[in-house]
């Protein structure tokens, strides 16, 4: 205990200590045992990767020391000479990219460089939860707009492209005060990927009220059933007003190097440069330095059947496909994801299930995810912790599974949603 007579915390933790993964990463360590709640791959990232980082850990001994501040040089070049292919534009590597640690540091380099006390930031629910300190902490006011889902009539199962967004009510949470809005397509959890026409009605949005828009667009390889990912950046009216955000932990499945990325116009990127070189200014070099050759490798085979970003989409979409079935098998109703690695799905069929708590006003996700890992030692994540606290209530039916796996992983899921339905059906 803290001897002092006035709070020891800063103002702007107030009502942020809360984090789900803390509890349900303890929970899944402790009873899990297929643990499909967290978002990373179980499976190896490629061997080029690997085989980079290995010849960098062995190579020029001056890849152990500090690089460039804002993005170790190889990469900042790379990067940019990618993203001049996939928007259609001239960048200049030192000053449209900028390298971070993961895109989590890019999400904070935002929110503190560009929301001020009082400006309003537009998120779209359900949302990747950190965005929401992130605003707070910021000084900035979050303004919620939720994806409403339209159940297809024809029987088929749900889609996360049935998940929409109204577009009278998105307009009407722009106002003097907003600042920017976040946009995250393919969208964590859903897999929800935004249409041409839903982008192009958030962008007119942007330019009509000037906001910004920070893209992040980590899941961009991840898109299925030939879908397109379109860069709102690209979009008329976009590229000075939008920061892309990405991350070589999801494009090489390596989430443990924390190598992410921003690219935009320098009018925005200047200020983030200034949050980065006052608060973390290096990132690990020899991680940068691999990532730079994963990326030339994927530059010269770009759209070639051996690329990795045409290799693990196909990969993932199998997996994908068989956790589908695995969980309609059981009546867990899927929301068949466009893109991403997870896969939300309805649950409201299992109330039967999971005993009530007396006294507890836990909603139902919460309390299913959780006596799921303890009875059946199935981890995943439940919905509700994607919203904000005055939308939660209405989205208490669902829980989102990560299909990142090993096929034996997805195998052993299966194994125990079988199991449980014969339990079910038997008693
Ligand atoms: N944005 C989204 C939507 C994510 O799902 C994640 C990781 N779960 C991140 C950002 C953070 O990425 P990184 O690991 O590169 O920091």
């Amino acid at each position: 205990q803290t001897k002092m007579s006035r709070p020891v915390q800063a103002r702007r933790l107030e009502g942020i200590d809360k984090n789900i993964w803390v509890e349900f990463v303890k929970l899944a360590a402790t009873y899990s045992k297929v643990n499909l709640g967290q978002g990373f791959p179980d499976f190896p990232a490629p061997d080029f990767l690997k085989e980079a980082f290995t010849r960098a850990l062995g190579g020029n001994h001056m890849l152990h020391q500090y690089t460039r501040a804002f993005g170790h040089p190889p990469l900042v070049k790379v990067l940019a000479q990618f993203f001049e292919k996939l928007l259609g534009r001239d960048l200049d590597p030192m000053t449209n990219v900028m390298v971070t640690v993961g895109a989590y540091q890019a999400l904070f380099c935002c929110f503190q460089a560009l929301v001020d006390e009082g400006d309003e930031v537009i998120i779209i629910e359900p949302f990747f939860d950190c965005y929401e300190p992130m605003v707070k902490m910021a000084g900035g006011t979050p303004v919620f707009v939720p994806l409403r889902p339209n159940p297809p009539k024809d029987g088929k199962l749900m889609s996360s492209a049935d998940w929409q967004l109204d577009a009278a009510e998105l307009a009407s949470k722009f106002s003097e005060r907003t600042k920017a809005l976040v946009l995250n397509s393919p969208n964590n959890p859903l897999g929800k990927v935004f249409s041409r026409g839903e982008l192009g009605l958030i962008a007119e949005l942007c330019v009509k009220h000037d906001v910004l828009c920070i893209s992040d667009e980590v899941y961009e390889w991840l898109v299925y059933d030939g879908k397109q990912h379109i860069r709102i950046a690209s979009l008329q009216g976009m590229w000075d007003r939008t920061v892309i955000i990405g991350s070589a932990g999801k494009t090489f499945s390596a989430t443990g190097w924390k190598v992410g990325w921003v690219v935009g116009p320098d009018g925005l990127l200047q200020h983030l440069r200034t949050v980065h070189q006052n608060s973390v200014y290096h990132c690990a070099t020899i991680a940068q330095e691999a990532v730079a050759q994963g990326f030339q490798r994927e530059l010269m085979l770009y759209g070639k059947p051996d690329s990795y970003f045409v290799q693990l989409p196909k990969e993932l979409q199998q997996k994908r496909d068989w956790l589908v079935q695995s969980l309609d098998a059981v009546g867990m109703k899927p929301i068949v994801p466009e893109g991403t690695y997870f896969l939300v799905a309805d649950i409201s069929q299992f109330k039967s299930d999971v005993p009530d708590v007396p006294n507890s006003d836990e909603p139902y996700d919460y309390r299913f995810a959780k006596w799921m890992v303890k009875n059946k030692g199935l981890a995943a994540i439940p919905l509700s912790a994607f919203y904000s606290e005055a939308h939660k209530n209405n989205y208490t039916n669902f829980i989102r599974f990560c299909f990142a796996k090993e096929e034996a992983t997805l195998k052993a899921a299966n194994d125990i949603l079988q199991k449980w339905k014969q339990e079910k059906t038997s008693s």
